[in-house]
């Protein structure tokens, strides 16, 4: 795996907010961050485009890409693929931007198995209450969809202590710098700085005394 660019997965509940944060993060750093557009088989939601929200594919289609080991990971959820086309990711890192995958929990740890140096983050609001309180004041849903998302997020809460990150969705901007500290600090991880290191190495070869 490259090691230019640092392979970020951003999970959070549905209501977390992840959705927001990753969009200014894009605004603010767009220099830096590359987002993955996955492709889904589900239907696509009023406004959203093919090749910017997601790439919609049949069935079929999303099979032959599984067959050809053209996804880096995937995953059924909610009766639907989704999964993240491996080239795109592959072509960012290389050119060394971060590459932002935001995607639910068993892909994201199916990632972390394939690539162990994928920094995973996990986004929440303060608390299960503020969570239900802003599902319920968006206004757009039924009780019941509240509720599955509710429950949903009692089954992805039971993963999350595999992240190596939890991020506390209280204040949006504040939210947005840290995410992006965590980010940035990443590449001082020793695995980001194997030429550094090399060079290093072989600066101080000549000062080593031999006697
Ligand atoms: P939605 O249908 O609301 O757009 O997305 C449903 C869930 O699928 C969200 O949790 C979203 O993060 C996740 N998701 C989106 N793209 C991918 C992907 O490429 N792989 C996986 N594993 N999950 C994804």
């Amino acid at each position: 795996m490259n090691k230019k660019g640092v392979l970020v997965v951003f999970s959070g509940f549905s209501g977390s907010g992840k959705g927001t944060i990753m969009k200014k993060l894009m605004e603010n750093h767009s220099d830096t961050y590359a987002l993955s557009v996955s492709a889904t088989t589900r239907s696509p939601r009023e406004g959203e485009r093919e090749g910017i929200e997601y790439f919609f594919k049949t069935v079929p289609e999303f099979e032959e890409l599984i067959k050809n080991d053209e996804m880096l990971e995937y995953a059924q959820y909610a009766g639907n693929y989704y999964g993240t086309p491996k080239a795109y990711v592959e072509q960012k890192l290389n050119e060394g931007f971060d590459v932002i995958l935001e995607i639910e929990t068993q892909g994201a740890l199916k990632v972390k198995e394939k690539y162990p140096d994928t920094l995973l983050l996990f986004v929440t609001p303060p608390s299960a209450d503020i969570l239900y309180d802003r599902l319920k004041g968006r206004g757009t849903e039924e009780d019941d969809v509240i509720a599955k998302r509710m429950n949903q997020a009692v089954n992805e809460a039971k993963v999350i202590d595999r992240y190596d990150y939890l991020v506390i969705n209280d204040d949006i901007n504040e939210c947005v710098s840290h995410v992006h500290e965590i980010i940035k600090n990443t590449h001082d991880r020793t695995v980001f700085k194997a030429d550094t290191i090399e060079a290093l190495k072989n600066g101080l070869n000549k000062y080593q005394r031999r006697d």
